[in-house]
């Protein structure tokens, strides 16, 4: 009877709402979708197809205000009610935060959408602060129907756990697929024109994920990130040493009077470290304190003090090594915890702070290294083999990794991840990868230093389009000359040199290495004599270069100050990896520092052996004969590109 089987499903649908651990949400959710029916292979994948069956099903109030909720978010354009995607399949590494939530978007989109995870729980206590954007962006989703308490009063903050439980179950009535235990190893390349990009994974015989064949593949997976071919950059602080940790929150009398402390660093109010430094002979830097489920602290601490107090053993330069296992003893950093929690909620010497578990069953306290933080040096790339095409797409930590103590990380998480989902969408509509590339590392290039501040204070009307959201979003701010080597394409490209445009791609889908979709460059091996072949391999190298420098305004017939303020080297060098060289910034009446910055790249970022005599070499090339000089250049380009 269909009036039965409605009650049973609403009530299916409460215990889906208050379940609250990765595998109860799944098994609840796998509960209700027998309770009414669905069978996902007659009712598809993509188009929002599972999520109509369950509206028309569900109408318990609870439910009914969920979808009113949905249904105003997934009216916006960008989505054409759920066919912007629709033909589109996309494989997420990654259950984060930041992947769940991209992973909704991809199904507002009209996408098939898989995300695999490797662990089966979520157990990170740990609290995030939101920015404002984001607690209007999980309200619009339906937030509070899962998490009643989500963004009440003054609250600004989630646990890890608590956001990837509401997200997940968003994300599965919009019907992404999850698959739990399951680790992402790399991608398959299609090997003929009749297969699809498809990946390895951990369990191998996997009986959905082993043959999902998808032309988006995102890198979820935090801050190890686990796609292949993204470059990552360190930046290099000064020693940070960051320690968060929670406490059970029993909400006592006592408890609910603590008050949170939403940041603060010591130039901003000296009088709290030093009291504590007077009391407890703890230094920190900062500290924030929020309450939630458990009582959570971050705080950065100086090196001495944990040494005075007998929490890192001995002292070493290298921060890896000071903070080993082995080197840190766990009973005094807890004892360190506690004091500092202790002395920052002012709580009554009758008040004992009891640690929470973490997923060991420890107890909730870690130390962590700030001291580098990693990011991308590029957000996108695609590949190309056999004629088929797939986008991959870093966000969140992989993308940017964040400095807990300031808050950061979600705020720019969701950022990059409505960024990401804007180039699917330009993906899908088949514009060329070269623009979407454009396009994406464009934006990327304001991800960075974007801030509640300096964006769009209209949180309602904030879209996956970049201009809704970024106060001076320029998609062309980036060359397809700077962003050519992130599409790696088997066939041939043809090239306009004098506009840089992609006229063409030839239908000759031959697989060839990287480079063949630049000029192709001569064989290094003919260059490494002058004398060897006489005036014709001469002249094929001087045409070569000839062609990358033209397009760089730089003229080398009948100059030569190109070669001797280097700029004609580091073009060469830029054509083929705009990644590593800034040329806008070369000044031509500054030899030295251009060579300076060339010899550092090929030392730092291409480990090439780079010893004195080539340097010097490089350098007397300056004088030599043009043909000379080009051929040092080819030499050390060809080095750089096999
Ligand atoms: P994550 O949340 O790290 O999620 C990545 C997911 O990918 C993980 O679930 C991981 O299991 C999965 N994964 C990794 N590799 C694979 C693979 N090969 N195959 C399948 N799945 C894979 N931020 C703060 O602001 N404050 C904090 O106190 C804080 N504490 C943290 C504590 C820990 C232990 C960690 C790891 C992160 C913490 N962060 C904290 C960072 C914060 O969690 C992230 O900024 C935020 O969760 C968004 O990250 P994300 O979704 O990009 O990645």
């Amino acid at each position: 009877m269909p009036t039965d089987i409605t009650n049973t499903s609403d009530e299916l649908f409460e215990i889906f709402v208050n379940a609250q651990t990765f595998k109860t949400i799944l098994h609840s959710f796998d509960d209700l979708c027998q309770s009414i029916r669905i069978d996902r292979k007659i009712i598809g994948y993509g188009k929002r197809s599972l999520y109509k069956v369950l509206t028309s099903k569900l109408t318990s109030w609870k439910s009914k205000s969920l979808w009113t909720k949905i249904d105003k978010r997934g009216s916006q354009k960008e989505y054409e009610n759920g066919n912007a995607c629709a033909d589109m399949k996309v494989c997420i590494v990654g259950a984060g935060p930041v992947g769940l939530r991209l992973a909704i978007e991809c199904a507002l989109l009209g996408a098939r959408c898989i995300v695999v995870e490797k662990r089966d729980r979520f157990s990170r206590h740990n609290v995030l602060h939101l920015w404002p954007y984001i607690i209007t962006d999980l309200r619009n989703l339906g937030a509070k129907v899962f998490y009643g308490k989500f963004a009440t009063g003054q609250i600004e903050h989630i646990s890890i756990r608590q956001l990837q439980c509401i997200l997940l179950k968003i994300a599965l009535v919009l019907g992404v697929e999850i698959y739990p235990n399951v680790t992402f190893i790399d991608v398959i390349e299609p090997i003929s024109t009749q297969q699809a990009w498809r990946a390895h994974f951990k369990p191998e015989a996997h009986p959905i994920v082993s043959t999902y064949e998808f032309s988006v593949l995102i890198g979820a997976d935090g801050r190890r990130n686990s796609l292949q071919g993204f470059q990552h950059k360190e930046f290099r602080g000064k020693l940070a040493i960051g320690i968060t940790c929670n406490f059970i929150n029993h909400h006592t009398r006592e408890e609910q009077n603590f008050e949170e402390i939403s940041g603060v660093a010591k130039i901003y109010n000296p009088q709290f470290f030093s009291e504590l430094q007077q009391q407890t002979s703890i230094d920190l830097e900062n500290i924030v304190y929020y309450k939630n489920d458990t009582h959570y602290f971050v705080m950065t601490a100086k090196k001495q003090s944990l040494l005075d107090k007998g929490v890192i053993l001995q002292d070493y330069p290298d921060a890896a090594r000071l903070l080993a296992r082995d080197n840190v003893n766990s009973t005094q950093l807890c004892k360190f915890a506690c004091e500092a929690a202790q002395f920052a909620t002012k709580c009554s010497t009758q008040f004992a702070f009891e640690f929470a578990e973490d997923h060991h069953g420890a107890a909730d306290v870690q130390m962590f290294d700030f001291t580098s933080l990693f990011h991308a040096v590029n957000a996108s790339r695609i590949i190309e083999r056999n004629g088929k095409q797939i986008l991959m797409l870093l966000v969140g930590d992989s993308l940017l990794e964040s400095f807990w103590p300031t808050g950061s990380g979600i705020g720019l998480g969701f950022f990059g991840l409505f960024d990401t989902a804007w180039s699917i969408l330009k993906f899908a509509k088949h514009e060329h990868p070269l623009k979407v590339l454009v396009e994406r590392e464009s934006i990327y290039m304001l991800l960075s230093q974007s801030t509640p501040e300096n964006t769009k204070n209209n949180h309602q009307l904030y879209s996956i389009n970049p201009a809704t959201r970024y106060q001076n979003s320029n998609s062309k701010s980036c060359t397809i000359d700077e962003i050519r080597y992130l599409y790696d394409s088997d066939s041939i490209p043809t090239i306009d040199m004098n506009n840089n445009h992609v006229i063409s791609n030839k239908s000759n889908r031959t697989p060839t290495r990287r480079t063949q979709s630049f000029k192709q460059a001569p064989s290094p091996l003919s260059l490494s004599s002058s004398s060897s072949d006489g005036n014709n391999q001469q002249e094929t190298v001087f045409e070569w270069c000839e062609e990358i420098v033209n397009s760089y305004n730089i003229n080398i017939k009948n100059n030569s100050k190109s070669f001797q303020n280097c700029l004609a080297f580091c073009a060469i060098v830029h054509y083929y990896r705009p990644d590593l060289i800034n040329f806008k910034s070369l000044q031509p009446d500054r030899p030295i520092s251009n060579f300076q910055i060339l010899f550092d790249i090929m030392h730092n970022q291409l480990s090439l052996p780079l010893d004195r005599k080539l340097q010097n070499s490089l350098i007397l090339s300056m004088k030599s004969s043009i043909e000379e000089r080009i051929r040092q250049s080819s030499i050390v380009i060809l080095q750089l590109l096999y």
